[in-house]
């Protein structure tokens, strides 16, 4: 079912109604922006001071503990709407935008962030929102609420990646009837690629990449940013996974010399959203390409990520 039209009313009841969203919306639409090439690519910083909430967002186990979780209903504010979705989840305007429209897909129950079994829900929430990316951040990957589950989506065509990936260089990994999966290394940062018209296939190629990489010590998943759109044109789904080793950069911070940025799926496809304004001035491609060096799955990692996916061809294969 395709909720466009209810996500349409929502988003403008909710700016007429609600101020604070009424307010940071009509900011973001004056927004300064800045372009800058990497490999194939191209980069969008936007100078969003709004962002800095979530940019300097604490996660830790204590902060977590001692705040009130904003996306529980219990502490949302009364003028926060939200549609239903599924029995699952609700759909929310994102109060703090980085997209002109950009919402909170949230579980209506307050458990932890973990993408195994929602792998389903992600591409059912993208075939129902046609008009949105809709994307996951890992709980250490950039997830301001890593104690409750959420997806997010923003409108399609804000993010540089979704445009460029259709003429990106892709090594094809697995083809097959229903899509393939394939690894792009030319923009500046590494991901895995997947094009499929069936939901069941995209779910299974997403599943057996998460089971091949690396899970950190104490974590329960490996450390991902995935993207997710259904293509309208050519009927199928898109889903990039951009494997992390690392998630705030070792200069992250305030201050002379520190970057105060905690980058996450927008900033993998392409989008960076800058809360200060001497960073938002001073950014270069070199620092960029420095940053996604440090934070993403470092080429080695990758490699053999790649030598166990075609040792494994024949369990990988059939989809
Ligand atoms: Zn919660």
């Amino acid at each position: 079912m395709d909720y466009s039209r209810a996500i349409d009313r929502l988003i403008t009841r909710q700016l007429r109604d609600w101020d604070l969203a009424g307010r940071n919306y009509a900011a973001l639409a004056g927004v300064e922006m800045r372009r800058l090439e990497l490999g194939e690519s191209t980069i969008v910083l936007q100078y969003n001071p709004a962002r800095r909430r979530s940019s300097a967002a604490a996660i830790d186990r204590q902060s977590l503990l001692s705040r009130k979780c904003f996306l529980c209903c219990e502490n949302q504010p009364v003028k926060q709407k939200a549609i239903l979705w599924g029995e699952r989840y609700k759909i929310q305007v994102n109060p703090y935008p980085i997209f002109e429209r950009h919402l909170t897909i949230a579980d209506l129950k307050h458990v932890p962030q973990r993408l195994a079994d929602r792998v389903g829900d992600m591409l059912s929430l993208a075939r129902a929102l046609p008009n949105f990316v809709v994307f996951y951040n890992g709980p250490q990957c950039g997830a301001s609420a890593p104690d409750h589950a959420h997806f997010q989506a923003g409108a399609k065509g804000e993010m540089p990646l979704c445009g460029e990936l259709t003429h990106a260089t892709t090594h094809m990994l697995a083809d097959g009837d229903e899509g393939f999966i394939g690894y792009v290394d030319t923009m500046g940062r590494s991901c895995f690629t997947i094009e499929t018209s069936t939901q069941r296939a995209a779910e299974r190629y997403v599943l057996r990449l998460l089971d091949l990489l690396p899970v950190p010590d104490r974590a329960q998943e490996p450390m991902v940013n995935v993207l997710c759109w259904w293509d309208v044109t050519d009927c199928i789904w898109r889903v990039v996974v951009f494997p992390r080793r690392k998630h705030r950069p070792a200069c992250y911070g305030e201050g002379e010399g520190r970057l105060l940025v905690s980058p996450a799926s927008t900033e993998m496809g392409g989008l960076w959203a800058i809360s200060e304004q001497k960073d938002f001035e001073s950014l270069t491609a070199g620092q960029l390409q420095a940053l996604y060096d440090e934070l993403c799955m470092p080429r080695q990692d990758l490699a053999s990520v790649l030598t166990a996916f075609y040792q494994r061809w024949d369990y990988l294969q059939p989809i």
